[in-house]
């Protein structure tokens, strides 16, 4: 993501009304997130007899992810029978939406509850929506809590609490676009896809908590779908997966997925990245740079974006940024600088505007493109590691101190 506002105004965020579940019947079996073979088996399971399944499950597929809607009654090409039946065994409700915070600067943030539905215990997640100029990123978790502790990470505090479902990461999705509007209203024939013009979200980024590539399966199954021509229908180019850098599943990542690649990088030594990001002890920075070089369909138009937070007196001197781009070398590849983003008992410090400034220069002057990505959304807790769900909430106090020193920084990086 490369952002462009800036958040000069910190003002505290407005608060929607939180909506309740959309059904009763939170803990039955949900048609969202299934492939097309697995919802053909659904129908089976209900009777649909053989020769009827492959039209079901594309008319299914149609009111579910071109048309976005999650109650059986809209399905107006199906009949009331197998409506009802659909009703009484199956759901397609969205989760509850615990709450949802609008930020000054048009980002968004939700915290939604999953029931359990035999996954585990029920799960709050949180996403985010930043909008900008020409398109609309939406963050999306892929687990609650990470297995990881990167020592900079606000969800890397919080331990493992379980892996999101593939409904519960397309979910996010879903009613990401419910609450912006972004489904089309009216008729849309059957068969047509989802217009790309005028979307609200149009990529997607698996940057929220948790470490996608420990969770391999079910966001394979929720990106394949959220990327079908003939459902959500996203370019695969416009879906990006960061990761710490899980080297064994970063093949599987391009072949099975073929989405775009992000790689956090953060440290140009192994004895530093051990310590910011310390899945490094276990594949470190050379055995991450050969997965990356060898990804499927690495180009000069489909570049692995290494990402890089800025952290004071830590990893941001000019030497470093030196190495940096002598490391890269080879690798088509992009580079996002991230301020880094303060949270209560945090032990770093962002870089100074000026540093963060004279280190972009010099992995501009070597031919990267490296924007530096804004931080948004500061005052309703969405930035970048900032997420964390509400089994550990941030007390009243602690936010007040730390929206404070989000204002500051905001304006020391709005060069005011
Ligand atoms: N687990 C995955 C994806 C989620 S984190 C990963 O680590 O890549 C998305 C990005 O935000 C990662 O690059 C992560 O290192 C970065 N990040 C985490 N905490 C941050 C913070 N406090 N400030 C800025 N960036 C942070
Ligand atoms: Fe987990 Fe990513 Fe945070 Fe590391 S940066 S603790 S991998 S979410």
């Amino acid at each position: 993501m490369s952002l462009t506002e800036t958040d000069r105004d910190v003002t505290p965020a407005r608060k929607a009304a939180p909506r309740p579940p959309a059904d009763g019947a939170a803990e039955m079996p949900s048609l969202i997130g299934l492939d097309r073979a697995e919802l053909a088996e659904a129908l089976a399971s209900i009777g649909v007899p053989e020769r009827q399944r492959r039209m079901r499950v594309a008319q299914l597929w149609h009111w579910l992810y071109v048309r976005g809607i999650s109650d059986f009654s809209e399905m107006t090409n199906v009949s009331k029978g197998l409506r009802a039946d659909l009703e009484r065994a199956f759901t397609i409700a969205r989760p509850e939406i615990v709450s949802e915070q609008i930020s000054n600067d048009g980002t968004r943030k939700w915290l939604f509850r999953f029931p359990s539905r035999g996954a585990g215990r029920p799960v709050e997640v949180e996403t985010v929506y930043i909008p900008e100029e020409g398109r609309g990123t939406l963050c999306v978790s892929s687990q609650v809590g990470c297995t990881l502790t990167c020592t900079f990470c606000h969800t890397g505090t919080q331990r493992l609490v379980r892996n999101l479902t593939a409904e519960e990461i397309l979910s996010q999705v879903l009613i990401a676009r419910d609450r912006l509007g972004d489904f089309p209203r009216g008729e849309t024939p059957e068969g047509a896809a989802v217009p790309s013009e005028g979307r609200l979200v149009t990529n997607i980024v698996m940057m929220g908590m948790g470490e996608p590539l420990y969770n391999f399966d079910n966001v394979k199954k929720a990106l394949l779908i959220a990327s079908d021509g003939e459902g959500l229908s996203l370019s695969k180019r416009r879906i990006t997966l960061s990761t710490s850098g899980v080297v064994p599943m970063i093949e599987r990542t391009g072949s099975e997925i073929g989405c775009m690649l992000a790689i956090s990088l953060h440290a140009v030594r192994d004895d530093l990245r051990d310590e910011l990001v310390p899945i490094n002890k276990k594949w470190n920075i050379a055995a991450l740079l050969d997965a990356c070089r060898a990804y499927p369909g690495l180009n000069n138009a489909r570049r692995i974006t290494f990402e890089y937070v800025m952290l004071k007196g830590v990893n941001d001197s000019l030497a470093e940024a030196r190495d940096l781009v002598r490391l890269l070398k080879g690798i088509p590849a992009k580079i996002n600088l991230i301020p880094f983003n303060p949270w209560p008992g945090s032990a770093y410090e962002c870089s100074d505007w000026e540093q963060i400034e004279a280190f972009a220069d010099v992995v501009n002057r070597a031919g990267y493109a490296s924007p530096i990505r804004t931080p948004r959304g500061r005052d309703i807790f969405a930035a970048c590691g900032q997420l964390k769900s509400e089994s550990e909430k941030v007390r009243a106090r602690e936010r007040k101190a730390l929206e404070t020193d989000a204002a500051r920084s905001a304006l020391s990086s709005a060069g005011g």
